[in-house]
């Protein structure tokens, strides 16, 4: 090491916890309480350990539905898309097909998981401001009848949209199909119950809206489908229905080096969660953080890219002013060096850039946002 970098490794002591806010879709900021359960090794397969999980695994049942005793979950290592990998490639039988639902760039990720492991695949894409369009997704069941899965996004985090998860759910399960959910973004943080929407496997991760620290995501399966999947996963370390039977069958216990101290941080944020008052008191602030944040940029002359009803509490895409003078680097350097990380947007065909309201996020956050933004307005 040389002396900058010693430099540098000492200065990085002297930063204060959190230099600036994520307001990201993830990894978010989180609380102290959730950063300070870090500061313990865990055995990766002791006792004490394991219950942790087992606890986990119970109440993360818990917060996706009230009929318990259908659904389990998994944990699985990896950053979330490893988890969508895990069910694309571990529930689709080798005869099966699958049809993605897609309208922003987490749909089409399904969809290359599928090419990528040679699962026949339709792909059904309405474009990325678009919602997505029932009766197509009728009509290519009623033609595809060799189709065997349907998987869809929840909050597609592309632009921000909540996509009618509800009613897919209803024509998947008219024509007998299993139903998929990345709900990455959303589980926790927006009530839902995956008895009620007829989901079989709903994926999601530490990092969103349960506000734990990256390193790992969940899958809650109805375990009827589950039981089904043995033998047929095309990746031996994601391979999702090993990965349950051993967690399920050995009392928490992984099959391979878990992120222990992402685990313990996971638990401290379930722990939080409830103590915030649950998944319906999350919504509520995260829904008010995005209001705030809304009216503010409206009155600075901002344009959101979605209406109002195809818009979710957990992100924000803005249009860009009309004004040459706009850069967005420029707009991200002035906000980071005010304590605030925006995103840039993620669309091919507007300019946009996203804030998000998931994490340890307040409406005062909100409120000093837009005073910064205000304050930094070069463009007018
Ligand atoms: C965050 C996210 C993912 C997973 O992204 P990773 O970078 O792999 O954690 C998948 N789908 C959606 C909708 C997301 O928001």
């Amino acid at each position: 090491m040389n002396r900058t970098n010693v430099t540098a490794t000492m200065n990085m002591d002297l930063i204060e916890d959190n230099p600036y806010l994520l307001l990201t879709p993830g990894p978010l900021s989180t609380s102290k309480r959730v950063k300070a359960a870090m500061l313990k090794d865990w055995c990766t397969w002791d006792d004490d350990y394991n219950r942790i999980v087992q606890d986990i695994r119970g109440r993360l049942v818990q917060l996706a539905t009230k009929e318990t005793s259908l659904y389990s979950s998994v944990l699985m290592q990896g950053s979330g898309s490893f988890c969508v990998e895990s069910v694309i490639g571990s529930v689709i039988p080798p005869h099966g097909k699958l049809l993605v639902m897609a309208n922003g760039a987490y749909g089409q990720r399904m969809a290359q998981m599928a090419r990528m492991l040679n699962i026949p695949l339709v792909l059904l894409d309405n474009g990325e401001v678009a919602p997505p369009d029932l009766g197509q997704l009728e009509q290519l069941l009623l033609k595809e009848t060799d189709i065997t899965h349907v998987a869809v996004v929840h909050c597609e985090t592309t632009t921000g949209m909540l996509n009618p998860i509800k009613g897919v759910g209803v024509i998947a399960k008219k024509y007998n199909k299993t139903y998929i959910v990345d709900a990455m973004s959303s589980f926790g943080g927006i009530p839902m119950d995956i008895a009620e929407l007829q989901i079989d496997f709903l994926i999601s991760s530490a990092n969103k809206c349960i506000q734990g620290v990256p390193g790992f995501g969940f899958i809650i399966a109805k375990i009827d489908e589950m039981k089904k999947c043995a033998g047929w996963a095309r990746s031996h370390s994601l391979d999702l229905y090993d990965q349950w039977d051993k967690m399920e069958n050995y009392n928490g216990k992984w099959r391979f080096t878990s992120p222990t101290h992402v685990v313990r941080a996971f638990y401290e944020a379930l722990k939080e969660l409830a103590d915030e008052g649950g998944i319906i008191a999350r919504h509520n602030r995260y829904k008010a953080n995005q209001r705030v944040l809304v009216r503010g940029m409206k009155m600075l002359g901002f344009e959101t890219l979605l209406p109002e009803p195809l818009q979710s509490p957990i992100i924000t895409s803005f249009l860009y002013p009309e004004s040459e003078a706009f850069q967005f680097q420029t707009l991200y350097e002035k906000l980071k060096r005010r304590g605030f990380v925006i995103y840039p947007g993620k669309i091919t065909n507007a300019n946009t850039f996203r804030i998000g309201n998931i994490g340890e996020v307040q409406v005062e956050d909100m409120i000093r946002l837009v005073d910064a933004i205000q304050q930094e307005t070069f463009w007018t």
